[in-house]
């Protein structure tokens, strides 16, 4: 019997990230692509509760991890546990913890969810346990829990490389209205890399180009340029994807495109034209979709 009795406890938010550009350099030996990417963190979240528990009466299973979303593992299986257990055994913690996730993001969408909640693990852990590891020390960590998840603990915009773990903090973008659209399709990220073929890759994103717009903070000279390769794979297999890019383009949105291996697709709203009505249209059709807005860099404490 696994007894636990709640004595301290903290709320970390777990947002979501998306892709404003993404390219595929190539195929490592190892299977992993190298890819190179615009992150962008919005405010979109999970709330991940974490809370310091008794040892249970065995010493064993002193990780607890529930979610409120039916689609998401609990336990084990769940990406917040193996971050969790790096972080502990890293830190020789003495204690259990119960993880309690309350899912906002749409799981399985190219937007980072589980990544997220990994990171806001860490983060929440080493605030707990008063442990001061610094970003760097995270970060090595988090390398180890998956692809996304160094970005997911720094936020902010970044160029992503390497298979995702090699970060170069951006200039912040100025805040700006974001409208995600989830069509009912599932997609795994895994498919998607091994159909990639670049001979099908009809448009790359020039990335110079858009770190310059990052930089001059040309929010509407970077949506006009966004590209994303991925979108051969997916878009060629569910044509709803582009559906859902002409929609957003049509509805005032300055450029659109899917995030990360998708299936979701973005689009980015000008100051005097907001997405609300586009969102409206997008439901009508049958789509899940979100108003959210780009986000700051994550604060360590
Ligand atoms: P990425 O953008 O990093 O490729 P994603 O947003 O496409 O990720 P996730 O939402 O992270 O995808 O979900 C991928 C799979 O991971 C899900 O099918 C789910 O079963 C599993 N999973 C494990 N832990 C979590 C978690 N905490 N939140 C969401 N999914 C999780």
């Amino acid at each position: 019997m696994y007894i636990l009795k709640d004595v301290k406890s903290t709320r970390v938010k777990a947002r979501a990230k998306i892709n404003l550009s993404l390219d595929v350099i190539g195929k490592r030996h190892d299977g992993y692509h190298d890819i190179r990417t615009i992150m962008q963190e919005v405010e979109l979240c999970d709330m991940v509760s974490i809370s310091i528990a008794e040892r249970s009466i065995e010493g064993s299973n002193d990780i607890v991890v529930e979610c409120n979303c039916g689609k998401v593992p609990a336990g084990r299986e769940n990406i917040a546990y193996k971050a969790a257990e790096l972080f502990i055994k890293r830190y020789n913690i003495n204690r259990g913890v119960k993880i309690a996730i309350e899912k906002n993001i749409p799981v399985a969408a190219g937007l980072a969810g589980g990544s997220t909640d990994a990171a806001a693990v860490l983060r929440g852990l080493n605030r707990l346990f008063g442990c001061r590891a610094d970003e760097q020390e995270l970060l090595d960590i988090g390398r180890e829990i998956g692809a996304d998840v160094p970005f997911c603990i720094r936020g902010g915009t970044a160029l992503v490389e390497g298979i995702g773990d090699v970060l170069t903090e951006l200039e912040p973008l100025p805040r700006t209205e974001v409208l995600i659209v989830i069509p009912c399709i599932e997609v795994s990220t895994r498919w998607v890399y091994e159909n990639l073929d670049a001979g099908r890759i009809n448009k790359r994103p020039d990335i110079e180009m858009l770190l310059e717009f990052v930089k001059d903070g040309r929010i509407d000279l970077l949506a006009r340029n966004m590209a994303n390769v991925l979108e051969s794979v997916t878009a060629e297999k569910y044509p709803v994807v582009n559906v859902i890019k002409d929609k957003l383009k049509s509805c005032g949105a300055l450029g659109s495109i899917m995030s990360g291996s998708g299936p979701s697709v973005l689009g980015i709203f000008p100051e005097n034209h907001p997405a609300e009505e586009a969102c409206k249209e997008c439901i009508k059709e049958g789509w899940n979709a979100i108003i959210t807005y780009t986000s700051g860099k994550n604060i360590l404490c």
